[in-house]
C-alpha cells in the first residue's frame, strides 16, 4: 500500500526500496550547493538491523512538487502523484 506524501506529491512504497540512493544523489546534485548525500531533501535510511528494508522521509526544505527523486527511482518506491507545477 502506497503512502502518499501530499506535500511533495509523491507516493512512497518503502517495501520496494533497494537503498540505491539514486533519489538522494539527484536531489542533492540539483538543489544543494554542497552536493553531498547528507544535503539531500529526501533521506533513505536502513530500517533497523534488516539489510534489505529502508525508511524514506523528506525534510522541511523539500521543494514540494519537483518530484525529481521520483523520476529517478527505478524500483517503484517513489511514484509521482499529479503534475509538476
Ligand atoms: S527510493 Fe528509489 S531511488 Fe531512492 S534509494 Fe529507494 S529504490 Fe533507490
Ligand atoms: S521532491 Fe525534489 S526537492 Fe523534494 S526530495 Fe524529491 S528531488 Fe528533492
Amino acid at each position: 500500500m502506497a503512502n502518499q506524501v501530499k506535500s511533495v506529491r509523491i507516493a512512497v512504497e518503502e517495501e520496494n526500496c533497494c537503498g540505491c540512493m539514486q533519489c538522494m544523489m539527484m536531489c542533492a546534485a540539483t538543489w544543494s550547493v554542497e552536493q553531498t548525500l547528507s544535503s539531500s531533501h529526501i533521506e533513505v535510511s536502513r530500517n533497523g538491523e534488516d539489510l534489505y528494508r529502508f525508511n524514506i522521509s523528506f525534510d522541511g526544505n523539500c521543494r514540494a512538487g519537483c518530484q525529481l527523486c521520483a523520476r529517478w527511482c527505478a524500483y517503484g518506491a517513489l511514484t509521482r502523484v499529479g503534475e509538476v507545477s
